[in-house]
């Protein structure tokens, strides 16, 4: 009988927030295969003997074509293994997870999806501030930073500035000069309060704010190399900033 895969949300890091239903199907796997972005932490808690398999995904590029890592997933579930595919954040933002499914459909193999605490989520909290905020931001946007041939990504960018919400950009670090110029030529303000936050949840977790016209530079400047996540947007004004701004709305 072929076995089960789990694509299972890892979270952003600290194992912590891990849910207990990854936890439970991490420590009954044989094989997990994993991206980059999973804590070796986390990877520790499998049972003696199981089989890790690091398929390096980072960026969205992979050391492991996409086309394989869906191959190793058939091929170990189709000899009867409990497999873990183990994904960074929650399985089903900006990680494949379609390609994979399809690939499970299409050989007859049973999967389930255990989603887990995305990068977003742990951001805001390090920062201790809510991303949708009454009067201030009614709702949030979660990009992509990275397009095609490590390019920008089309967004429609002035639809995305006139939705007044919070923007969350993944994979976005090294496209930041490029994201942050489209949206001021799109409308948004140069000093529209603008976020980094690398390594969410994790011991090295490093919180850079600026404005939209000046993380670029700052964020270069704080020499991040880890997952870094980008938030742009009213609501990341600090507390004492929101009520002031909220008492002008009130006074107009
Ligand atoms: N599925 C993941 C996202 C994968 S895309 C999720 O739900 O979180 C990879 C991008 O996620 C990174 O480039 C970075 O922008 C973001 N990311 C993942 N973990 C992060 C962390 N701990 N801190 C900050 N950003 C993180």
């Amino acid at each position: 009988m072929a076995g089960c895969v789990y694509l299972t949300g890892a979270g952003p890091g600290d194992p912590e927030l891990l849910t207990l239903k990854a936890l439970r199907v991490i420590q009954a796997a044989d094989v997990i295969l994993y991206d980059n972005l999973v804590n070796d932490s986390i990877l520790e808690l499998g049972r003696a003997g199981v089989l890790l398999i690091d398929v390096g995904k980072r960026c969205g590029r992979h050391s492991v074509p996409q086309s394989e890592i869906n191959r190793l997933l058939v091929e170990h579930a189709s000899a009867g293994n409990n497999v873990v595919r183990l994904k960074g954040g929650d399985p089903m933002f900006f990680g494949r997870a379609t390609e994979e499914m399809q690939a499970l459909q299409a050989s007859g193999i049973a999967f389930e999806i255990i989603p887990g605490v995305t990068a977003a989520s742990a951001a805001s909290a390090a920062l201790g501030l809510s991303l949708t905020r009454r009067g201030i931001a009614r709702s949030v946007h979660f990009l992509t930073g990275h397009g095609a041939e490590d390019g920008l990504p089309a967004h429609d960018w002035v639809a995305l500035t006139r939705a007044g919400g919070t923007l969350v950009i993944y994979m976005g670090r090294e496209t930041l000069p490029g994201l942050a110029a489209h949206l001021i030529e799109a409308g948004m303000s140069p000093s529209m309060p603008a976020v980094a936050v690398e390594n969410a949840s994790l011991p090295s977790e490093h919180i850079t704010r600026a404005t939209l016209s000046a993380l670029p530079h700052a964020l270069r400047a704080s020499g991040a190399a880890g997952p870094t996540l980008i938030l742009l947007g009213e609501a990341l004004q600090s507390p004492s900033t929101i009520a002031a701004t909220l008492k002008m709305a009130a006074a107009k």
